[in-house]
């Protein structure tokens, strides 16, 4: 079965000052900023295998195969590519790259019909936030691409192909089958669109000045309750891991301890 973007798959014409920069936020953890999202490179260089997670915006592939045989050298592809989730700006340039590499496209079974053509995403409400981007989203694409036979299902064991000693979570809300990637050891989060920071360098505004971090972006995300949960769940997450209950303030125990890498937020702790 052929691939395909959805009929109304275009660029846009935005960017933050990190657009095209890398950032090598743990040895095995890469951050690729491709306008105004992030690619994560997962692996390290010269040991073993890496896979990639997400695809970043429409017509990006070069930039991001160049980018990628810059860490890893030519002729060291990924295994895999994983997606978070199937919006627009996560799986922009995939069929290009995973027809370059060719590799498995992964993702939880809830995207799938947003991957297979079946389904489109919700219409994008610049309502619901403040904020450029969304009063920009009523022109974000939203119809489903078709992955066809390049799209596997990931494990049901929550393992992560390829990626030994990472899991992911089902961190629904934003979309049905939205997942996070955690690695126990080292307490890296890859948190796709599940929330964002209030600490950001590109044009994002902030939706909930309160926290210090805050949901996923408004105007796309149809299960605000099931959302909030997902990011509860990503607390948690961290509680459990015996670092981040430090009750000094709201929001900082998902902050703390954590290596994390959101919809275009990086930072790394040393707690
Ligand atoms: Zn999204
Ligand atoms: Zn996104």
């Amino acid at each position: 079965m052929g691939m395909a973007y959805g009929s109304d798959y275009h660029g846009l014409p935005v960017t933050s000052v990190r657009n095209g920069k890398g950032i090598e936020v743990a040895p095995d953890l890469f951050q690729l900023t491709v306008q105004i999202v992030n690619v994560v490179f997962v692996g390290e260089p010269n040991r073993g295998d890496w896979v990639m997670v997400d695809a970043g915006m429409p017509n990006k592939a070069d930039e991001i195969i160049e980018a990628a045989e810059e860490r890893f050298g030519t002729g060291h592809p990924p295994k895999a590519i994983v997606l978070t989730h199937g919006h627009f700006d996560h799986v922009g340039s995939i069929i290009e790259c995973s027809g370059h590499w060719n590799v498995d496209v992964f993702a939880h079974e809830a995207e799938f019909p947003y991957l297979t053509g079946k389904r489109a995403y919700m219409t994008p409400d610049p309502s619901a936030a403040p904020g450029l981007v969304a009063k920009m989203s009523p022109w974000f694409p939203n119809e489903p691409i078709q992955l066809g036979n390049r799209l596997q299902v990931l494990p049901a064991d929550g393992s992560v192909p390829y990626l030994p000693g990472w899991r992911w979570l089902l961190t629904g809300g934003h979309t049905p089958g939205h997942v996070s990637l955690f690695k126990d050891e080292s307490r890296s989060l890859i948190a796709g669109d599940a929330f964002v920071t209030v600490k950001q360098e590109s044009i994002y505004k902030v939706f909930m000045q309160e926290l210090e971090f805050s949901g996923p972006p408004k105007y796309f995300t149809p299960d605000w309750k099931a959302a909030k949960a997902s990011v509860l769940k990503l607390a948690g997450l961290n509680r459990d891991c015996g670092h981040g209950s430090r009750a000094t303030g709201r929001g900082r125990s998902l902050k703390e301890g954590f290596t994390s890498i959101g919809r275009s937020f990086w930072f790394h702790s040393s707690a």
